[in-house]
């Protein structure tokens, strides 16, 4: 079952995007699950994580994955979003503060890569950290956005076309 705080959920049912601060938004918890569902994350995962933001997304993706790596551009952020998961008790999120777009290079290959950022490309540096027959899953679009997924296979990033989505600028 996904838990869900309650001004996350007030946010998704008046159909607003809740502040995260620094000028970020959370999705609604309807995405969280739904992104979280196409990647089908396994017991055995290591997961890489572009946008740690508030760590809603972080925290769900720890509950299933074996290990989660999650890249955060802006420090505040992830500082909190860090002391928040280990109050909490998580032990297998690694926290860094850098431009995703880089991926995680040293930890590198990943079962599954989420980005929780709009960019107007794949980027190229994720693709080549996915493992063979691994899955990634992210929005991309600037005016229109949306989810796209797909899995590695013979090297290339194979795409499927998913929902419509509105996310904040990968940066
Ligand atoms: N998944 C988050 C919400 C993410 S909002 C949650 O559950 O709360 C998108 C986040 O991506 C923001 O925190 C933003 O600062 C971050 N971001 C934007 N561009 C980035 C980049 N190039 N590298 C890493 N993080 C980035």
């Amino acid at each position: 079952r996904l838990f869900v705080p309650e001004d996350l959920w007030d946010a998704a049912y008046e159909d607003r995007p809740l502040e995260i601060g620094a000028g970020q938004t959370i999705s609604q918890p309807y995405i969280v699950a739904y992104m979280t569902e196409c990647l089908g994350v396994e017991s055995s995962d290591s997961v890489l994580e572009i946008g740690t933001g508030s760590g809603y997304q972080t925290a769900i993706l720890a509950e299933l994955a074996s290990q989660v790596y999650t890249v955060e551009i802006i420090e505040n952020l992830a500082r909190t979003a860090k002391e928040r998961l280990e109050d909490l008790g998580y032990n297998n999120i690694r926290f860094r503060v850098d431009n995703g777009r880089k991926g995680w290079p040293d930890e590198a290959p990943f079962d599954k890569i989420i980005v929780t950022a709009a960019s107007d490309e794949i980027p190229p540096g994720l693709i080549e950290q996915l493992r063979e027959g691994g899955r990634m899953i992210l929005p991309v679009g600037v005016a229109s956005q949306e989810l796209i997924e797909g899995e590695k296979q013979h090297g290339t990033f194979q795409t499927h076309r998913k929902i419509a989505v509105r996310f904040v600028p990968l940066v």
